[in-house]
């Protein structure tokens, strides 16, 4: 039998700070990263696209932040 090891590479590492921001010329408004945040990190700004609310990501909120930022239809979300 064969096992298959697969290994996620973290860009962020232990002890990091992560950041992201919100290109605002690519974001279409779709909601994606405000729904998957719950809008804890992203939500929308008065012309109804989306921003990061905060200066750095909470560690608890690092993989739902990768998350939006994968699944981002335009790739407007940032990682800095
Ligand atoms: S997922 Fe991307 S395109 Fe959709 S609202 Fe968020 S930043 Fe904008």
């Amino acid at each position: 039998m064969i096992f298959f090891h697969f290994t996620l590479i973290i860009s962020v590492k232990e002890g990091e700070i992560m950041k992201a921001k919100v290109v605002k010329d690519k974001c279409i408004g779709c909601g994606n990263c405000v729904s998957l945040t719950d809008t804890a990190i992203f939500d929308f700004d008065d012309d109804g696209l989306a921003e990061c609310k905060v200066d750095t990501i909470p560690e608890d909120k690092e993989e739902v932040t990768k998350e939006a930022i994968k699944y981002c239809p335009t790739g407007a979300i940032e990682e800095e």
